[in-house]
């Protein structure tokens, strides 16, 4: 398509402004680039702005979930909490935006309808829902992996009488729940950290479990001096460290240790250690409970008992322990009373497997066996995870081809930053790269800096686009996918896999072989001059 009469126009345009998005503006802006955020909410923090659910905080080291671009910040910023909630960490990205000046450069309310590559300038067209073109070079897809709902498909679902909200879409002004009856819809993390809010606060709690879950104790509380300490003195080897490890987390604290090495008593004492240390150290356990199903299963049995101890209704606690699916094959849980929630007179479960949710109706939710009366429903249902966000957006690349052909199959990526055929795209966090199985500060920030190395390269040598050849792409997809092969991930119905959006293709999306293993084939793919890449001059 050729542009005519285009609006405004930047070197980048960014589409987003939560983790990703603020930091990508914040660099090009260093490198003297023009550059604008489009984001659909009323204010920045992405994933901290729309999932305001009672509980709602970070499972991963509040220190280590933060960005470390900037060793001012970094010593400024005072974490009140070992897992900081979702206000704090709300208040560290508007102190990041307001620190680095970056509010001008950020349009709020403004959600990016289409992005179209013309062939004739080799530029970016983006237009939004009010019905403005903008033209960039660069279009910058920091839309996130877990930003759009999975919406409630229930028959019925309108028919209620009551109010109902998503996890992911909470109202700003909070809710009460004082005296009501409420039905939760799913255990993942999100429901898992908010129930026992809700459970503390409502008249009565029905939880819906279609799948029960693994979830582990934060043991949250306050930073702990000694490590705020070593923090405080160590902080950029600290940080390298977590950054030479798979998950790009040190607190997992991984021994190279098989778990077939060790007794069933040794077993034992290092999951109890684990458990005693809280978050994702139980994974870290062994080297092997990732790759092996017997070494997993030692750590399934773990839980299993730990469930069982603390579930006081035998009958209750058979139906919160996972069986069909390794440990770790989904996301991990992390809460703070979980499974005790389930000891309270006014929590009840319902497994979904027993009884089918048939329908909504106005008065709550009804299953094959009852009808389950409810004031409020929480959806806490999950996203169209790592590609709804692109989904939703008609980006067409070379020839007017879009991405959703494109990824008809399954998304394909080169190293999950960029898409043969869609030059000058860059996708942050994208499926095909580490994203979701690391924390994912880790993961954004070396995705901005890689996309920010990437441009400053162009520009030195005054090219006009850099795309990803269809060569290299189906080389890094066949060894995405060969990695996670053998290890346990493709064996859950997990939304790694697509599997939680009825009718999404079945791939494992993200890259499983390490957050080193990863950084360093990328840099070894900028050192070798973009390999796999092809550029053409900036001849307009
Ligand atoms: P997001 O924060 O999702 O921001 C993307 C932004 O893009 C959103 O604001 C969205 O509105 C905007 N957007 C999308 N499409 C458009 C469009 N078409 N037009 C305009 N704007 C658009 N990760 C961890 O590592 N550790 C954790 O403990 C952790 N906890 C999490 C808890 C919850 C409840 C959720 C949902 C996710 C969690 N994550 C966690 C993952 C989290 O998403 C990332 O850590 C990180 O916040 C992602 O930042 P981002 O900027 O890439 O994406
Ligand atoms: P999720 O993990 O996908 O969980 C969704 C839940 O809803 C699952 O229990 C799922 O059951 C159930 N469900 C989905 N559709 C259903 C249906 N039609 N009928 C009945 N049940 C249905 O979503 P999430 O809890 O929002 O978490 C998503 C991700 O966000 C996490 O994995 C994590 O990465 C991140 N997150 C992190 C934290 C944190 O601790 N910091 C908190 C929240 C979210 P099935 O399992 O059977 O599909």
């Amino acid at each position: 398509m050729d542009i005519e009469a285009p609006g405004e126009t930047y070197d980048a345009v960014i589409v987003g402004a939560g983790f990703s998005g603020l930091y990508m503006l914040h660099k090009l802006r260093g490198m003297g680039l023009s550059a604008r955020i489009y984001e659909a909410g009323t204010g920045v923090g992405g994933t901290w702005y729309w999932n305001r659910y009672p509980g709602a905080r970070v499972d991963i080291e509040s220190q280590e979930y933060s960005y470390s671009f900037s060793p001012e910040l970094d010593e400024e910023w005072i974490w009140s909490e070992r897992y900081a909630t979702q206000p704090e960490l709300l208040r560290y990205l508007n102190h990041v935006a307001d620190r680095f000046d970056l509010r001008a450069d950020i349009q709020l309310q403004t959600r990016v309808a289409a992005a179209h590559f013309d062939e004739g300038s080799n530029r970016w067209a983006i237009t939004t829902n009010r019905a403005e073109t903008i033209t960039a070079r660069h279009c910058i897809m920091a839309t996130g992996c877990l930003s759009v709902m999975n919406e409630p498909a229930f028959p019925g679902a309108d028919s209620f009488e009551g109010p109902s909200w998503h996890t992911g879409r909470w109202p700003r002004e909070g809710v009460d729940f004082k005296g009501q009856r409420v039905a939760v819809i799913g255990t993942g993390s999100s429901a898992i950290q908010s129930i026992p809010h809700i459970a503390a606060e409502a008249a009565h709690v029905t939880i819906f479990q279609r799948t029960p879950n693994f979830s582990v104790p934060a043991h949250n509380g306050p930073i702990d001096p000694a490590v705020a300490k070593d923090w405080a003195d160590n902080r950029a080897v600290r940080r390298a460290e977590a950054r030479e490890t798979g998950f790009g987390i040190r607190g997992v604290g991984q021994t190279e240790r098989l778990a077939g090495e060790a007794s069933a008593d040794e077993q034992r004492a290092a999951y109890e250690e684990r458990w005693a240390i809280g978050g994702f150290a139980l994974l870290g356990a062994f080297a092997d409970i990732t790759a092996d199903l017997s070494a997993n299963q030692t750590a399934v049995d773990f839980v299993g008992s730990k469930i069982r101890s603390i579930v006081k209704d035998p009958v209750t606690a058979e139906k919160l322990t996972p069986r069909t699916f390794p440990i770790g094959s989904k996301r991990l849980c992390v809460d703070t009373g979980y499974y005790d929630t389930f000891n309270r007179d006014n929590v009840s479960l319902v497994d979904l497997v027993d009884e089918p949710i048939e329908a909504i109706v106005p008065t709550g939710v009804r299953t094959a066996s009852a009808t389950y009366e409810a004031d409020a429903i929480v959806y806490a249902i999950g996203f169209d995870a790592m590609t709804g966000a692109l989904g939703k957006i008609d980006i067409q690349g070379r020839g007017g081809a879009t991405l959703r052909d494109a990824w008809a199959a399954g998304p394909r990526t080169y190293l999950g930053l960029m898409v043969a055929g869609f030059p000058n795209l860059f996708v942050v966090t994208g499926p095909g790269s580490p994203s979701v199985l690391c924390n994912m500060a880790v993961a954004i920030e070396q995705h901005v800096e890689w996309i920010s190395d990437c441009i400053a390269w162009m520009g030195q040598r005054q090219l006009g686009t850099i795309e990803a050849t269809d060569a290299a792409q189906d080389e890094w997809v066949a060894h995405v996918n060969e990695v996670a092969e053998p290890t346990i991930f493709p064996l859950a119905n997990s939304w790694y896999m697509g599997a939680n959006v009825p009718g999404k293709p079945r791939v494992f999306m993200p890259y499983i072989g390490g957050f080193p293993v990863y950084r360093d084939k990328c840099n070894e793919v900028a050192a070798n001059g973009y390999e796999g890449f092809t550029v053409s001059s900036d001849a307009r």
